[in-house]
């Protein structure tokens, strides 16, 4: 089933890169593997998928454990302060950084380690009062002060869009990180690049592509849904 699924994902992929006129190089398929078990895993690794995402420390740390080395792993759910020693050093990105009280925590770390760990600072940008990230408001502000930690650098911004029957819904709060992503970029700031921009799920990938998302984080999409009572 995974093997089948990862067909038809890269298909919807390419589809929403030709419709935008987009390379698609330039779109980073990450694989949500969370609550999955390692066999899953290994048929996305044998099917060519390099980039995995987790949203547990935890769980996380025990798939870099058991899985091949030349994997790129990616921490995209909401992460404790107290758990940062755990997964400094061992991921490409982390995509939820959302307080300034977190980015000092992997500042800390990162120096201990003699490694610049880097950030993606989430946004809600819909102003959910469920999710995590920083308001659109208050995202430049954030971005500065993380910024100003040598121990960290900024590669861009993360959102998690609303689950909405017609991802159409979602299309203007993509804009709408594309832009300040775009206008962050223009500054020109210390230790910030803006170049990857973290947009789209399972249930609107196709449209986060079309307005400029260059990692999509697609789970059930891949392995099927998620029960959470079997973990
Ligand atoms: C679970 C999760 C995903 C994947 O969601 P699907 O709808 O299964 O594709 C993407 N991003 C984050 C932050 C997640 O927690």
């Amino acid at each position: 089933m995974i093997t089948e699924n990862l067909k038809i994902v890269e298909q919807k992929i390419q589809e929403a890169c030709d419709r935008a006129g987009r390379d698609r190089n330039d779109v980073t398929l990450i694989a949500v593997s969370k609550t999955k078990p390692i066999e899953c895993l290994k048929e996305a690794y044998d099917q060519g998928i390099r980039n995995f995402g987790e949203n547990k420390v935890q769980e996380l740390t025990g798939k870099i454990e058991e899985m091949p080395t030349d994997i790129k792993w990616h921490m995209i759910g909401h992460l404790q302060r107290n758990k940062v020693k755990y997964i400094a050093g061992k991921t490409e990105l982390i995509h939820s950084v959302d307080s300034y009280r977190l980015a000092e925590e992997i500042n800390i770390q990162a120096k201990k380690r003699g490694i610049v760990i880097p950030v993606l600072i989430e946004v809600n940008v819909a102003g959910e009062e469920s999710k995590f990230g920083v308001s659109l408001d208050h995202a430049e502000q954030l971005i500065d002060e993380v910024a100003s930690l040598d121990g960290i650098t900024v590669k861009g911004l993360m959102t998690i869009a609303p689950y909405v029957e017609d991802p159409e819904e979602n299309r203007p709060l993509f804009q709408a990180l594309k832009n300040l992503s775009v206008d962050i970029a223009a500054k020109n700031k210390d230790n910030v690049t803006m170049d990857v921009l973290s947009m789209g799920m399972t249930n609107d990938y196709q449209v986060a592509i079309e307005e400029g998302a260059t990692l999509v984080r697609v789970g059930t999409g891949i392995f099927g849904e998620r029960n959470y009572n079997k973990q």
